[in-house]
């Protein structure tokens, strides 16, 4: 027996000490993870002052999707009032490769600022797309340790609505995106993955370390850019909880909830 666990029942114990260390950043943002910022300022502004390619609306407690080529710019825009949207990529042409959450967390931080990479899954790992404006940049990291736009991971979806309620519902993120993929792309529910939570403002209590959310700061007109580093199939989700303003489980009225406009410019060619 371990001579500081407390021994029988309690008798004998001792507080066990640890030693100090300072924090190491794990992945201190290698070069591939490190764009060119004037490349990409470039890229943005040939793609804005070229054509938009296509413009979709994502109607609210809904999903959809679209494609982008190498190089096209997507802004997704609050068009209406404010809304978090949930995220997926895929590589167009093998959708075994998408977007992979948890790594481009360790690769960058919990929540994306621009010129953050969004990254692929292994055996992959190679960047799917570029983040290159946020209207709401000015944000930061509250006094809470609130931020915006986190890769925190997962979505909401009616398997856990059932575990907190028990009640049986369709009406998530990731039922949208199911129904969206499915009738869109002829993917699966498998398909699915883990999300860019855009617009959404979220963090980790210092106490006790839990996921949190605060009502979305985004307002009508706020928007984000981001730039295909592959050719992409994208959806977006106009999440049910719409501003995040009500507790999961509570009823969320219809005038929380709002579409999100997604348009894709492309440069001249
Ligand atoms: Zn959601």
């Amino acid at each position: 027996m371990a001579e500081n666990n407390g021994g029988w029942c309690g008798r004998g114990f001792k507080h066990r000490t640890f030693p100090k260390h300072s924090p190491l950043i794990c992945y201190n943002k290698p070069a591939s993870a490190q764009v060119d910022k004037t490349l990409y300022d470039d890229k943005r502004f040939e793609a804005l002052t070229g054509e938009i390619v296509e413009t979709v609306v994502v109607p609210k407690r809904s999903a959809r999707t679209w494609t982008m080529q190498a190089g096209d710019l997507c802004r997704i825009t609050v068009s209406e009032g404010s809304q978090v949207g949930d995220v997926n990529f895929w590589n167009l042409d093998n959708t075994k490769e998408r977007f992979y959450s948890g790594k481009t967390r360790q690769l960058h931080s919990t929540h994306l600022k621009v010129y953050d990479r969004l990254w692929s899954n292994l055996p992959y790992l190679r960047p799917m797309a570029t983040f290159v404006y946020d209207s709401l940049a000015a944000y930061g990291i509250d006094e809470d340790g609130g931020s915006l736009h986190d890769v925190i991971g997962t979505r909401c979806d009616d398997y856990t609505y059932k575990l907190i309620t028990g009640n049986d519902r369709v009406g998530s993120c990731h039922s949208s995106l199911t129904k969206a993929v499915i009738e869109e792309r002829g993917l699966k529910e498998e398909d699915v993955h883990d999300v860019w939570n855009i617009f959404m403002c979220t963090g980790f209590t210092r106490d006790t370390q839990q996921y949190f959310c605060k009502p979305s700061p985004a307002r009508k007109g706020d928007y984000i850019e981001f730039v295909a580093d592959m050719n992409l199939l994208v959806a977006l989700s106009a999440c049910p909880q719409g501003d995040v303003s009500i507790t999961v489980g509570e009823e969320v009225p219809d005038d929380v909830c709002h579409p999100l406009k997604v348009e894709v410019f492309r440069k001249k060619q």
